[in-house]
């Protein structure tokens, strides 16, 4: 995620004027209504692995958004959530912890998140399913 490799290939991630190329499941942002930051653990793709992705993956396929993202932050993590035991600290649940959220020390972390601050929708080389 730090190095905006790809997520598949390894490759470095697709980027052009618009920004780094990320895809999203779901509805594109300005049709949603939202207008907060999207928050994601997934890393930036490059073109050709977007277009597979968008084929092969059962999450994506249905309705798969991309984005050219020109600002981001690191944000946080995702993993396991611990809380206090005895004899020792116990799995709660999966989540996503802000840096700054005091639970971060109660996290095995397995992503890193990344909030995307500013992006456009755009259509990949190949259309969207
Ligand atoms: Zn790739």
């Amino acid at each position: 995620m730090r190095r905006l490799l790809c997520q598949v290939c390894g490759r470095p991630a697709d980027r052009n004027r618009e920004g780094v190329l990320w895809l999203i499941g779901g509805e594109a942002p300005e049709h949603t209504g939202r207008t907060d930051a999207l928050t994601t653990s997934h890393p930036p793709l490059c073109e050709p692995c977007a277009v597979r992705s968008v084929r092969a993956c059962p999450h994506l396929r249905p309705r798969a958004t991309a984005l050219r993202v020109r600002a981001h932050t690191l944000v946080g993590v995702r993993g396991a959530l611990y809380r206090p035991g005895r004899p020792r600290p116990a799995a709660w649940t999966v989540a996503g912890v802000a840096y700054d959220d005091a639970r971060i020390r109660w996290v095995r972390a397995g992503q890193l998140v990344v909030r995307l601050e500013s992006y456009t929708v755009v259509t990949l080389a190949a259309p969207c399913p």
